[in-house]
Protein backbone atom coordinates (compact mmCIF):
# COMPACT_ATOMS: atom_id res chain seq x y z
CA UNK A 1 0.00 0.00 0.00
CA UNK A 2 3.16 2.46 0.24
CA UNK A 3 2.56 3.75 -3.24
CA UNK A 4 -0.66 4.83 -2.45
CA UNK A 5 -1.41 8.11 -0.59
CA UNK A 6 -3.99 8.09 1.39
CA UNK A 7 -6.85 11.21 1.59
CA UNK A 8 -9.54 9.68 3.11
CA UNK A 9 -9.01 10.45 6.47
CA UNK A 10 -12.83 11.85 7.31
CA UNK A 11 -13.34 8.10 6.44
CA UNK A 12 -11.72 6.36 8.89
CA UNK A 13 -7.87 6.84 9.80
CA UNK A 14 -4.89 4.62 10.43
CA UNK A 15 -4.07 3.29 13.50
CA UNK A 16 -1.30 5.31 15.73
CA UNK A 17 1.76 2.67 16.31
CA UNK A 18 1.68 4.15 20.22
CA UNK A 19 -2.69 2.79 19.96
CA UNK A 20 -1.41 -0.57 18.82
CA UNK A 21 0.96 -0.82 21.91
CA UNK A 22 -1.36 0.38 24.32
CA UNK A 23 -4.03 -1.73 22.92
CA UNK A 24 -2.22 -5.25 22.77
CA UNK A 25 -1.44 -6.31 26.10
CA UNK A 26 -5.23 -6.68 26.65
CA UNK A 27 -5.93 -9.31 24.03
CA UNK A 28 -3.42 -11.78 25.19
CA UNK A 29 -2.26 -10.89 28.85
CA UNK A 30 -4.63 -8.56 30.52
CA UNK A 31 -7.93 -10.66 28.99
CA UNK A 32 -9.93 -10.04 32.23
CA UNK A 33 -13.72 -8.98 32.11
CA UNK A 34 -13.83 -5.71 33.81
CA UNK A 35 -17.03 -6.57 35.18
CA UNK A 36 -15.67 -9.55 37.06
CA UNK A 37 -14.13 -7.64 39.93
CA UNK A 38 -13.91 -10.36 42.69
CA UNK A 39 -10.24 -11.15 41.11
CA UNK A 40 -7.58 -9.46 39.67
CA UNK A 41 -7.33 -10.29 36.01
CA UNK A 42 -10.69 -8.98 36.47
CA UNK A 43 -9.54 -5.55 38.14
CA UNK A 44 -6.29 -4.76 36.14
CA UNK A 45 -8.89 -4.73 32.91
CA UNK A 46 -11.57 -2.63 34.89
CA UNK A 47 -8.76 -0.29 36.17
CA UNK A 48 -7.31 0.13 32.31
CA UNK A 49 -11.05 1.25 30.96
CA UNK A 50 -11.53 3.65 34.10
CA UNK A 51 -7.91 5.14 32.75
CA UNK A 52 -9.24 5.57 29.32
CA UNK A 53 -12.46 6.99 30.57
CA UNK A 54 -10.29 8.91 32.85
CA UNK A 55 -8.55 10.72 29.54
CA UNK A 56 -11.34 11.04 27.48
CA UNK A 57 -13.13 12.68 29.92
CA UNK A 58 -10.33 15.32 30.64
CA UNK A 59 -9.76 15.97 26.79
CA UNK A 60 -13.59 17.14 27.02
CA UNK A 61 -12.77 18.80 30.92
CA UNK A 62 -16.17 16.28 31.16
CA UNK A 63 -16.98 14.02 34.26
CA UNK A 64 -15.66 10.45 33.71
CA UNK A 65 -18.63 9.23 34.55
CA UNK A 66 -20.87 10.63 32.27
CA UNK A 67 -18.55 8.56 29.75
CA UNK A 68 -20.18 6.03 27.93
CA UNK A 69 -18.66 3.51 26.16
CA UNK A 70 -19.94 2.19 22.46
CA UNK A 71 -19.44 0.34 19.53
CA UNK A 72 -18.89 3.66 18.12
CA UNK A 73 -20.59 6.86 16.95
CA UNK A 74 -22.99 5.54 15.25
CA UNK A 75 -24.51 3.29 18.18
CA UNK A 76 -23.70 6.88 20.88
CA UNK A 77 -26.11 8.78 18.34
CA UNK A 78 -28.98 5.82 18.13
CA UNK A 79 -28.45 6.16 21.95
CA UNK A 80 -28.82 9.60 22.40
CA UNK A 81 -31.75 9.58 20.47
CA UNK A 82 -33.53 6.75 21.31
CA UNK A 83 -32.57 7.04 24.36
CA UNK A 84 -33.43 10.32 25.54
CA UNK A 85 -37.34 9.69 23.38
CA UNK A 86 -37.74 6.97 25.52
CA UNK A 87 -38.38 9.24 28.53
CA UNK A 88 -39.35 12.34 26.47
CA UNK A 89 -42.32 13.80 28.76
CA UNK A 90 -45.75 13.02 26.83
CA UNK A 91 -46.07 16.84 26.14
CA UNK A 92 -42.41 17.30 24.74
CA UNK A 93 -42.75 15.11 21.43
CA UNK A 94 -40.64 17.63 19.14
CA UNK A 95 -37.21 16.67 17.72
CA UNK A 96 -34.96 19.33 15.57
CA UNK A 97 -32.55 18.54 13.86
CA UNK A 98 -30.51 19.40 10.50
CA UNK A 99 -31.05 18.60 7.26
CA UNK A 100 -26.43 17.59 6.70
CA UNK A 101 -26.54 15.45 10.07
CA UNK A 102 -25.00 12.14 9.61
CA UNK A 103 -27.63 9.36 8.26
CA UNK A 104 -27.26 8.26 11.77
CA UNK A 105 -29.37 11.00 13.40
CA UNK A 106 -31.00 11.44 10.28
CA UNK A 107 -32.55 7.97 9.50
CA UNK A 108 -32.87 7.54 13.81
CA UNK A 109 -35.08 10.86 13.34
CA UNK A 110 -37.22 9.37 10.28
CA UNK A 111 -37.83 6.05 13.01
CA UNK A 112 -39.03 8.82 15.65
CA UNK A 113 -41.28 10.16 13.15
CA UNK A 114 -43.32 7.09 12.89
CA UNK A 115 -43.23 6.40 16.98
CA UNK A 116 -45.50 9.54 16.47
CA UNK A 117 -42.83 12.44 17.28
CA UNK A 118 -42.84 15.20 15.63
CA UNK A 119 -39.66 16.03 13.74
CA UNK A 120 -38.14 18.87 12.32
CA UNK A 121 -35.52 18.99 9.80
CA UNK A 122 -33.26 22.71 9.37
CA UNK A 123 -32.67 23.67 6.52
CA UNK A 124 -28.80 25.04 5.71
CA UNK A 125 -27.30 27.92 3.27
CA UNK A 126 -25.36 27.58 0.68
CA UNK A 127 -21.91 27.06 3.45
CA UNK A 128 -23.90 24.37 5.02
CA UNK A 129 -25.07 26.47 8.22
CA UNK A 130 -28.40 26.93 10.07
CA UNK A 131 -30.42 30.50 10.26
CA UNK A 132 -30.09 30.74 14.29
CA UNK A 133 -33.13 33.16 14.12
CA UNK A 134 -35.21 29.99 12.50
CA UNK A 135 -33.99 27.57 14.95
CA UNK A 136 -35.39 30.28 17.89
CA UNK A 137 -38.88 30.28 16.15
CA UNK A 138 -38.85 26.17 16.15
CA UNK A 139 -37.65 25.42 19.31
CA UNK A 140 -40.43 25.90 21.85
CA UNK A 141 -41.50 24.14 24.95
CA UNK A 142 -42.92 20.99 23.16
CA UNK A 143 -38.92 20.31 21.76
CA UNK A 144 -37.15 17.59 23.87
CA UNK A 145 -33.82 17.51 22.24
CA UNK A 146 -31.72 19.50 19.14
CA UNK A 147 -29.60 17.38 17.67
CA UNK A 148 -26.91 19.18 15.38
CA UNK A 149 -23.12 18.17 14.76
CA UNK A 150 -20.16 19.99 15.69
CA UNK A 151 -18.32 19.86 12.71
CA UNK A 152 -19.67 18.51 8.86
CA UNK A 153 -18.15 15.00 7.91
CA UNK A 154 -18.46 15.98 3.59
CA UNK A 155 -17.80 19.92 3.87
CA UNK A 156 -15.92 20.39 7.64
CA UNK A 157 -18.63 23.56 8.46
CA UNK A 158 -18.25 24.22 12.19
CA UNK A 159 -21.74 24.99 13.75
CA UNK A 160 -21.93 27.50 16.16
CA UNK A 161 -22.47 25.08 19.10
CA UNK A 162 -22.65 27.97 22.27
CA UNK A 163 -25.71 29.80 20.63
CA UNK A 164 -27.34 26.53 19.35
CA UNK A 165 -26.91 25.31 22.74
CA UNK A 166 -28.15 28.26 24.78
CA UNK A 167 -31.20 28.20 22.19
CA UNK A 168 -32.42 24.20 23.10
CA UNK A 169 -31.51 25.51 27.10
CA UNK A 170 -33.75 28.33 27.25
CA UNK A 171 -36.57 26.09 25.98
CA UNK A 172 -35.64 23.39 28.52
CA UNK A 173 -35.02 21.31 25.39
CA UNK A 174 -31.46 18.71 25.64
CA UNK A 175 -28.90 19.42 23.01
CA UNK A 176 -26.96 16.35 21.72
CA UNK A 177 -24.06 16.97 19.17
CA UNK A 178 -22.39 14.22 16.56
CA UNK A 179 -18.75 15.54 17.34
CA UNK A 180 -17.46 12.29 15.56
CA UNK A 181 -15.23 14.72 12.91
CA UNK A 182 -14.41 17.89 15.55
CA UNK A 183 -13.27 15.84 18.22
CA UNK A 184 -9.34 15.79 18.28
CA UNK A 185 -9.49 18.52 15.54
CA UNK A 186 -10.90 21.72 17.56
CA UNK A 187 -11.17 21.96 21.03
CA UNK A 188 -14.36 21.14 22.70
CA UNK A 189 -14.98 22.12 26.44
CA UNK A 190 -17.96 19.84 27.16
CA UNK A 191 -19.26 21.22 30.57
CA UNK A 192 -18.71 24.41 29.45
CA UNK A 193 -20.78 25.10 26.02
CA UNK A 194 -23.73 23.69 27.43
CA UNK A 195 -23.96 20.18 25.29
CA UNK A 196 -25.58 17.43 26.92
CA UNK A 197 -24.91 14.43 25.25
CA UNK A 198 -22.73 14.26 22.55
CA UNK A 199 -21.21 11.23 20.29
CA UNK A 200 -17.36 10.91 19.61
CA UNK A 201 -15.58 7.85 17.70
CA UNK A 202 -12.13 6.36 18.16
CA UNK A 203 -11.53 5.54 14.45
CA UNK A 204 -11.58 8.58 12.88
CA UNK A 205 -8.43 10.21 15.40
CA UNK A 206 -6.01 7.05 14.85
CA UNK A 207 -7.81 4.68 17.42
CA UNK A 208 -9.22 1.80 16.52
CA UNK A 209 -12.50 0.58 14.48
CA UNK A 210 -15.87 -0.26 16.33
CA UNK A 211 -15.05 1.77 19.67
CA UNK A 212 -16.75 5.26 20.65
CA UNK A 213 -18.71 6.72 23.07
CA UNK A 214 -21.58 8.81 24.09
CA UNK A 215 -20.94 11.23 27.06
CA UNK A 216 -23.51 12.79 29.29
CA UNK A 217 -23.96 15.57 30.83
CA UNK A 218 -25.82 13.63 33.72
CA UNK A 219 -27.38 16.34 35.79
CA UNK A 220 -29.46 17.39 32.63
CA UNK A 221 -29.83 14.14 29.86
CA UNK A 222 -31.88 11.39 30.74
CA UNK A 223 -31.67 8.49 28.47
CA UNK A 224 -33.05 5.03 28.40
CA UNK A 225 -30.45 1.96 27.44
CA UNK A 226 -31.20 0.31 24.10
CA UNK A 227 -30.37 -3.18 25.32
CA UNK A 228 -31.26 -5.14 28.07
CA UNK A 229 -29.36 -8.07 29.96
CA UNK A 230 -26.29 -6.32 31.87
CA UNK A 231 -25.20 -3.24 34.50
CA UNK A 232 -22.24 -2.83 32.34
CA UNK A 233 -21.74 1.39 31.60
CA UNK A 234 -23.57 2.79 34.45
CA UNK A 235 -26.74 0.70 32.98
CA UNK A 236 -27.16 2.77 30.12
CA UNK A 237 -24.76 0.21 27.90
CA UNK A 238 -25.04 -3.33 28.43
CA UNK A 239 -22.90 -5.82 27.29
CA UNK A 240 -19.13 -7.09 27.86
CA UNK A 241 -16.33 -3.97 27.02
CA UNK A 242 -14.44 -4.08 24.09
CA UNK A 243 -11.57 -3.50 26.63
CA UNK A 244 -8.55 -3.46 23.85
CA UNK A 245 -10.59 -1.06 21.76
CA UNK A 246 -11.55 1.37 24.90
CA UNK A 247 -7.31 1.12 25.78
CA UNK A 248 -6.98 1.86 22.25
CA UNK A 249 -9.43 4.92 22.36
CA UNK A 250 -8.42 6.47 25.77
CA UNK A 251 -4.76 6.21 24.38
CA UNK A 252 -5.59 7.35 20.62
CA UNK A 253 -7.61 10.39 22.66
CA UNK A 254 -4.77 11.61 24.75
CA UNK A 255 -2.60 11.58 21.80
CA UNK A 256 -4.77 13.76 19.37
CA UNK A 257 -5.01 16.59 22.45
CA UNK A 258 -1.71 16.80 22.65
CA UNK A 259 -0.91 20.31 21.43
CA UNK A 260 -4.01 20.28 19.66
CA UNK A 261 -3.64 23.49 18.12
CA UNK A 262 -0.69 23.38 17.29
CA UNK A 263 -1.25 19.90 15.79
CA UNK A 264 -4.20 21.67 14.15
CA UNK A 265 -2.67 24.62 12.58
CA UNK A 266 -0.11 21.99 10.75
CA UNK A 267 -3.29 19.61 9.20
CA UNK A 268 -4.58 23.44 8.01
CA UNK A 269 -1.61 24.06 6.55
CA UNK A 270 -1.50 20.66 4.56
CA UNK A 271 -4.93 21.39 3.41
CA UNK A 272 -4.26 24.72 2.91
CA UNK A 273 -1.10 24.06 0.52
CA UNK A 274 -3.02 20.99 -1.10
CA UNK A 275 -6.02 24.05 -1.90
CA UNK A 276 -3.94 26.19 -3.17
CA UNK A 277 -1.55 23.69 -6.00
CA UNK A 278 -5.26 22.69 -6.65
CA UNK A 279 -6.82 26.19 -7.58
CA UNK A 280 -3.89 28.01 -8.89
CA UNK A 281 -3.32 25.50 -11.29
CA UNK A 282 -6.84 24.79 -12.10
CA UNK A 283 -9.57 26.81 -13.21
CA UNK A 284 -13.42 26.30 -12.98
CA UNK A 285 -12.61 24.54 -9.17
CA UNK A 286 -15.88 25.28 -6.65
CA UNK A 287 -14.78 25.10 -2.82
CA UNK A 288 -17.55 23.92 -1.03
CA UNK A 289 -18.43 24.71 2.78
CA UNK A 290 -17.32 27.81 5.24
CA UNK A 291 -14.25 28.67 4.53
CA UNK A 292 -13.44 31.45 6.79
CA UNK A 293 -10.86 30.62 9.34
CA UNK A 294 -12.11 29.04 12.33
CA UNK A 295 -15.33 27.81 10.84
CA UNK A 296 -14.64 24.62 9.26
CA UNK A 297 -12.33 21.52 10.48
CA UNK A 298 -8.75 21.90 9.32
CA UNK A 299 -7.96 18.52 8.06
CA UNK A 300 -10.77 18.53 5.08
CA UNK A 301 -11.34 20.26 1.54
CA UNK A 302 -14.36 19.51 -0.52
CA UNK A 303 -14.12 20.75 -4.13
CA UNK A 304 -16.50 21.28 -7.24
CA UNK A 305 -14.19 20.50 -10.79
CA UNK A 306 -16.58 21.60 -13.33
CA UNK A 307 -16.46 18.89 -16.28
CA UNK A 308 -14.33 16.12 -14.14
CA UNK A 309 -16.57 13.16 -12.78
CA UNK A 310 -15.92 12.32 -9.57
CA UNK A 311 -15.09 8.57 -10.88
CA UNK A 312 -13.49 9.71 -14.39
CA UNK A 313 -10.99 11.39 -11.62
CA UNK A 314 -10.33 8.47 -9.49
CA UNK A 315 -9.99 6.19 -12.18
CA UNK A 316 -7.02 8.58 -13.45
CA UNK A 317 -5.23 8.99 -10.19
CA UNK A 318 -6.03 5.57 -8.35
CA UNK A 319 -2.91 6.05 -6.58
CA UNK A 320 -4.74 9.01 -4.49
CA UNK A 321 -6.91 7.39 -2.12
CA UNK A 322 -9.73 10.29 -1.32
CA UNK A 323 -13.86 10.05 -1.13
CA UNK A 324 -16.23 10.74 -3.80
CA UNK A 325 -18.81 11.76 -0.38
CA UNK A 326 -19.40 10.10 2.87
CA UNK A 327 -18.03 6.40 3.18
CA UNK A 328 -21.74 5.47 4.12
CA UNK A 329 -23.01 6.65 1.04
CA UNK A 330 -20.53 5.66 -1.41
CA UNK A 331 -22.46 2.03 -1.45
CA UNK A 332 -25.15 3.98 -3.51
CA UNK A 333 -25.28 5.87 -6.45
CA UNK A 334 -27.21 8.37 -4.91
CA UNK A 335 -26.43 12.00 -4.94
CA UNK A 336 -25.07 13.28 -1.42
CA UNK A 337 -27.87 14.53 0.62
CA UNK A 338 -25.53 16.86 2.36
CA UNK A 339 -24.43 18.24 -0.96
CA UNK A 340 -28.05 18.39 -1.78
CA UNK A 341 -28.66 20.33 1.42
CA UNK A 342 -26.43 23.19 0.44
CA UNK A 343 -28.03 23.68 -2.89
CA UNK A 344 -25.80 21.79 -5.21
CA UNK A 345 -27.64 19.85 -8.33
CA UNK A 346 -26.92 16.05 -8.82
CA UNK A 347 -24.33 16.50 -11.80
CA UNK A 348 -21.90 18.87 -9.56
CA UNK A 349 -21.96 16.52 -6.89
CA UNK A 350 -20.88 14.00 -9.14
CA UNK A 351 -18.01 16.33 -9.87
CA UNK A 352 -17.02 16.88 -6.14
CA UNK A 353 -14.76 15.14 -4.41
CA UNK A 354 -13.62 15.68 -0.51
CA UNK A 355 -9.66 15.12 0.32
CA UNK A 356 -9.23 14.80 3.98
CA UNK A 357 -5.09 14.87 5.57
CA UNK A 358 -4.31 13.19 9.20
CA UNK A 359 -0.70 14.15 11.14
CA UNK A 360 0.77 11.50 9.27
CA UNK A 361 0.55 13.01 5.76
CA UNK A 362 3.65 14.17 4.76
CA UNK A 363 4.65 17.66 2.93
CA UNK A 364 5.71 15.52 -0.15
CA UNK A 365 2.63 13.12 -0.22
CA UNK A 366 0.73 16.67 -0.14
CA UNK A 367 2.27 17.92 -2.84
CA UNK A 368 2.26 14.95 -5.44
CA UNK A 369 -1.38 14.35 -4.52
CA UNK A 370 -1.78 18.28 -5.31
CA UNK A 371 0.01 17.62 -8.93
CA UNK A 372 -1.34 14.67 -9.71
CA UNK A 373 -4.93 16.14 -9.25
CA UNK A 374 -3.77 18.81 -11.85
CA UNK A 375 -2.38 17.07 -14.17
CA UNK A 376 -5.62 14.52 -14.30
CA UNK A 377 -8.62 17.29 -14.46
CA UNK A 378 -6.49 19.13 -17.40
CA UNK A 379 -5.90 15.98 -18.88
CA UNK A 380 -9.93 15.15 -18.17
CA UNK A 381 -10.90 18.37 -19.63
CA UNK A 382 -9.15 17.87 -22.27
CA UNK A 383 -10.29 14.46 -23.59
CA UNK A 384 -13.57 14.90 -22.13
CA UNK A 385 -13.69 12.10 -19.77
CA UNK A 386 -16.23 13.47 -17.83
CA UNK A 387 -18.78 10.63 -18.06
CA UNK A 388 -17.26 7.39 -16.84
CA UNK A 389 -19.24 5.38 -18.90
CA UNK A 390 -17.42 7.37 -22.43
CA UNK A 391 -14.33 6.07 -20.47
C1 LIG B 1 -17.84 8.53 11.13
C2 LIG B 1 -19.01 9.31 11.60
C3 LIG B 1 -20.05 8.70 12.30
C4 LIG B 1 -20.11 7.20 12.52
O1 LIG B 1 -19.13 6.78 13.41
P1 LIG B 1 -18.84 5.21 13.57
O2 LIG B 1 -17.98 5.15 14.79
O3 LIG B 1 -18.13 4.81 12.33
O4 LIG B 1 -20.14 4.52 13.75
C5 LIG B 1 -21.08 9.48 12.74
N1 LIG B 1 -21.10 10.81 12.51
C6 LIG B 1 -20.12 11.43 11.85
C7 LIG B 1 -20.18 12.91 11.66
C8 LIG B 1 -19.05 10.71 11.36
O5 LIG B 1 -18.08 11.34 10.70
Amino acid sequence: MSQHIYLDNCATTAVDERVLDAMLPFFTEHYGNPASTNHPFGLSAKEAVDLARGEIANTLHADPAGVLFTSGATEANNLALRGSAQLAPTNRRHVVTVATEHPSVLETCKDLAHQRFDVEILPVDGSGHIDLHRLQEVVTDKTFLVSAMIANHEIGTLHPIQEIGKIARAKGAFFHCDGSQAYGKVPIDFTGTGIDLMSISAHKIHGPKGVGALIQRRENARIAPLSQGGGQEFGFRPGTLNVPGIVGFGKAAALAHEDLPKEAAKLAESRDLLEKVISSNLGDVVFQGDRAPGKRLPHLTSMTLNRVHQEGLMKTVPHLIFSAGAACETHEQKPSPVLLALGLNPHQIFQTVRLAVSRMTTRDEIEIAAEDIVRAVKKIRHWGLDDPAES
